[in-house]
């Protein structure tokens, strides 16, 4: 049974770390291609990034994979396979559910680990990344992974969800994690500004707390921080995409890159 649920674990573990590589890949790709220099002279932070994303996916896999375990041979959870065990309009308020319930544990957390004497033990490590990347959307120190992982392994066993539509929520949270840190808008313009824009948060307005440190928590919504008042705004990123277009005419990598960004700050 033990070996049964470490097999389960690393399982889970290796899915989470070969779905983050993959995604974050992409859309580091991505970036590449459409703002070539933005990541110019940040090879060591991505490097730091990759490697405690790693070491978070590790993490992530051991509830996952408890509850994957107890979910196959001892019916855990409220997940159900068949659509039809539950009304169809259940499908996307699930998901909603779910997505609101992540983002209030977020924000919380993510608060309290904002005080000083927790930041500098837990919270550092994700904002040593200055700016953030397409690979820093898992960059947490081990006691910030814990608060991550936990979460969604806790409410399959409170809120019902169809297995697809769980599928759909960590695709959700796996893609925002990468996106909101990439460092570049990827969502059409009414998904940050304007009326929708306004509860969403999408990578303009995390860049941000990356830059001021305070204010803007949460992680799909606004709603918490304009609630307790610690929303900030979106940022944008004319000036960043300035100096990656300046330092791609000095040179594409190598030493005039590094020295270009080195200078900027
Ligand atoms: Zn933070
Ligand atoms: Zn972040």
């Amino acid at each position: 049974m033990l070996l049964a649920i470490l097999a389960s674990a690393l399982a889970m573990s290796l899915i989470v770390g070969v779905r983050y590589l993959i995604v974050s890949g992409a859309f580091a790709a991505a970036t590449r291609a459409k703002h070539p220099g933005l990541y110019t002279g940040l090879s060591v932070q991505m490097r730091r990034e990759v490697a405690w994303s790693l070491a978070s996916a590790l993490i992530y896999g051991v509830p996952a994979g408890i509850v994957a375990w107890g979910w196959k041979t001892l019916g855990w959870t409220q997940i159900y396979a068949d659509i039809h065990a539950f009304p169809l309009w259940y499908a996307p308020v699930s998901v909603l559910l779910y997505l609101f319930a992540h983002d209030t544990w977020f924000y919380w957390t993510h608060r309290w680990m904002h005080q000083p004497r927790v930041f500098k033990l837990a919270h550092a490590v994700h904002h040593e990344s200055r700016p953030p990347t397409a690979w820093a959307a898992m960059a947490f120190h081990p006691i910030e992974a814990i608060t991550g992982a936990v979460i969604i392994p806790l409410l399959v066993f409170l809120i019902p969800i169809n297995i697809g539509c769980l599928g759909l929520v960590l695709a959700i949270m796996t893609v925002m994690g990468v996106t909101n840190h990439m460092g570049w808008e990827v969502f059409p313009r009414f998904m940050w500004k304007g009326p929708v824009g306004a509860w969403l948060i999408t990578a303009s307005h995390h860049q941000r707390h990356h830059d001021l440190y305070r204010g803007n928590y949460g992680l799909y919504f606004r709603f918490w921080d304009r609630l307790c008042d610690t929303d900030k705004g979106v940022g944008d990123f004319v000036k960043a995409h300035a100096q990656a277009r300046l330092r791609q005419r000095r040179g594409s990598g190598g030493v005039a890159g590094a020295a270009g960004r080195v200078g900027d700050e």
